[in-house]
């Protein structure tokens, strides 16, 4: 594991609600679509599941966007906004089963700012282990999504396996016309 358990989930969670708006498409279109999101990512904490709070977490997700497009310091700036406008405050907790692990909101703050501050704290580490090339975009042609690689040796290079069998497919088709 590269990452801490919980720091290697909220990377994902990340990672999903960036691609979200992937290719021109918005796959949290309404409240009920973002409620699936967090029940999906096992999101706690209140919600008021209306148009204002889907409306934050759009913006939200067009600012973690930009973590996977940013150099270093266009990074760490994003990371120290999004850890002081969500008034971030690092507390180890355990519940549901879960061993100890950090909340840096409390669970009556809003839903994008809980979502913004655990990316940031999970981004943080990133940051400080020196591997933000972990944060990469897909390498299959035509797609773009954002992608997290937690594997040892860093060999990730699509965002989910529809892409990986394509290239695969295409490699093979292009090897076949060539030999
Ligand atoms: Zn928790
Ligand atoms: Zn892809």
């Amino acid at each position: 594991m590269l990452f801490a358990h919980d720091t290697e989930i909220a990377l994902a969670a990340a990672t999903a609600l960036v691609n979200t708006a992937a290719d021109g498409e918005e796959r949290l279109p309404d409240p009920p679509a973002l409620a699936a999101f967090l029940d999906a990512w096992g999101f706690t904490g209140s919600r008021v599941g209306d148009a204002a709070e889907l409306a934050a977490v759009h913006r939200l997700r067009t600012v973690l966007a930009g973590i996977w497009d940013a150099d270093e310091d266009g990074v760490v700036a994003v990371v120290n906004r999004l850890l002081r406008d969500g008034s971030a405050l690092p507390q180890l907790v355990r519940h549901d089963g879960w061993g100890y692990h950090v909340h840096a909101t409390e669970p009556t703050a809003s839903v994008a700012d809980r979502m913004g501050v655990e990316a940031a704290m999970a981004v943080a580490d990133v940051v400080r282990a020196g591997a933000l090339d972990r944060l990469r975009r897909c390498s299959a042609r035509g797609c773009d999504d954002a992608l997290v690689d937690l594997t040892r040796n860093a060999s990730r290079r699509f965002c989910d396996s529809t892409c990986a069998n394509r290239e695969h497919v295409a490699a093979y088709r292009a090897r076949r016309a060539t030999g």
